[in-house]
C-alpha cells in the first residue's frame, strides 16, 4: 500500500489504459474514491463487474464533479468532445491529464476548453498491448515504462510534481518534452512500426500466389511478429494516423527512401551494403535490452530453454 495521493480520481475511458490505471490505483491505495466513466452502458457494466472503481456513470460531466485528478483515456479523436463535456464541471485546482498517443492534436483539442483555474497537463504513458477494453488491462502495465509529459507554457510545477508522483507510484519513469518533439519521436518509435505492420499483414492478405493457410502455417518465420502490432485497436490507430499526420508523413518519406536504397542493394547484389545495415540494426536491439525495455531472451522469450 502507498499513501493516498488524491481524494477523488475520475477516469474518463476505461479500456486497456484506463482500466490498468484503475487496477493500480486500487492495488496501491492511491485514492479514496475512483469514479469511472465510459460512454457505453455495456463497457460501464463490465467495469462495474470487474470492480474497477467506487462509482460508475456514463456521464463524463457527472464523473468529474469534485474530482482532484481527471485522467482522460479515450481515442485521441474523441478528446475535444470529452473536453467540452467535462469543462464546465471541473473543480477549481483540479488536475486534468490524458494518455493520448499524439500530443499536439490533443492539446489543440482540449486546451481551449479548459478553465483557467484547473491544471491541464497532457501526458502519454509509453506502455500498452494490442488488446483493448476493460478486460485487457492489468496492474503493473506501466512498471519500468516511460511516461512523457508535454506541459504547456506556464504550467504549475507543484501540479506537475503531484502528477509525476502519481505516475511514479505506478512504476513509471518520467520525461518532459514539447508536444511537437513528442509527436516526431513517437512517429518513428511507435506509429511507423504499426503502419508498417498493418501494411505487411495487409499485403500478405492480398497475395494471390500464396494462400492464406500458407501465410498462417509458416508465420513463425517472421510474419507473426508483425501480426501482434497489426492486431492493435483499429479506432485508436485510425485516430493516431489522422492526428499525427505531418510527423508520420515525414517519417514515411524517410522510410520509403531507405527502402529504395535497400531495394537497389538487393537488385545489384551489393552484399556489403546489406551486411553493413543489418549489423548496425542488430546493435539497436542490444541497446533496447540494455535499457531494460525488453527481455534478453531469444524470440522475445517465447521459449523456455530446456534445463
Ligand atoms: P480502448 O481499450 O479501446 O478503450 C477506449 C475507451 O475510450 C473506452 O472506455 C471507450 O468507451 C472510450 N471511447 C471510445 N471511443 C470514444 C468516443 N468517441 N468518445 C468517448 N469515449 C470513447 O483504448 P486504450 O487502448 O485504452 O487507449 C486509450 C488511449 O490511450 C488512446 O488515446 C491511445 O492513443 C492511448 N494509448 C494507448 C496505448 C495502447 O497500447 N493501447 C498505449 C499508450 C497510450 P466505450 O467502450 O464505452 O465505447
Amino acid at each position: 500500500m502507498s499513501e493516498i495521493l488524491f481524494d477523488r480520481i475520475a477516469l474518463i475511458g476505461i479500456g486497456l489504459i484506463g482500466s490498468s490505471i484503475a487496477r493500480d490505483i486500487q492495488k496501491l491505495g492511491l485514492a479514496r474514491e475512483v469514479v469511472i466513466s465510459t460512454r457505453s452502458a455495456e463497457t460501464l457494466k463490465r467495469a462495474e463487474e470487474l470492480e474497477l472503481g467506487t462509482a460508475y456513470t456514463t456521464s463524463a460531466a457527472d464523473a468529474v464533479k469534485d474530482a482532484d485528478l481527471i485522467i482522460v483515456s479515450v481515442p485521441v479523436g474523441a478528446s475535444e468532445a470529452v473536453a467540452r463535456q467535462i469543462a464546465p464541471h471541473l473543480k477549481a485546482g483540479a488536475i486534468v491529464t490524458d494518455v493520448g498517443s499524439t500530443k499536439a492534436s490533443v492539446i489543440a483539442q482540449m486546451a481551449p476548453h479548459m478553465p483557467e483555474n484547473v491544471h491541464f497537463i497532457p501526458g502519454h504513458p509509453l506502455a500498452g498491448t494490442e488488446k483493448s477494453g476493460p478486460d485487457a488491462g492489468f496492474s503493473g502495465l506501466f512498471k519500468g515504462r516511460w511516461c512523457i509529459f508535454t506541459p504547456l507554457p506556464g504550467t504549475d510545477r507543484v501540479a506537475l510534481d503531484r502528477l509525476s508522483i502519481f505516475w511514479k507510484a505506478l512504476g513509471s519513469m518520467i520525461d518532459e518534452m514539447d508536444p511537437q518533439h513528442h509527436d516526431k519521436v513517437l512517429a518513428i518509435v511507435s506509429h511507423l512500426p504499426h503502419i508498417i505492420a498493418y501494411n505487411i499483414v495487409g499485403t500478405a492478405d492480398d497475395l494471390e500466389a500464396v494462400t492464406e493457410s500458407e501465410v498462417i502455417k509458416y508465420s513463425a518465420s517472421g510474419f507473426r511478429d508483425f501480426t501482434r502490432l497489426a492486431a492493435s485497436d483499429p479506432t485508436m490507430w485510425r485516430d493516431v494516423c489522422l492526428h499525427n499526420k505531418d510527423a508520420i508523413l515525414e517519417m514515411l518519406a524517410r522510410f520509403s527512401e531507405d527502402l529504395a536504397y535497400l531495394q537497389r542493394a538487393i537488385r545489384w547484389g551489393e552484399g556489403d551494403k546489406l551486411f553493413e545495415l543489418f549489423s548496425r540494426t542488430r546493435t539497436i536491439r542490444r541497446s533496447i535490452v540494455q535499457a531494460g525495455q525488453d527481455v534478453d531472451m531469444p524470440d522475445f522469450g517465447r521459449h523456455t530453454l530446456d534445463k
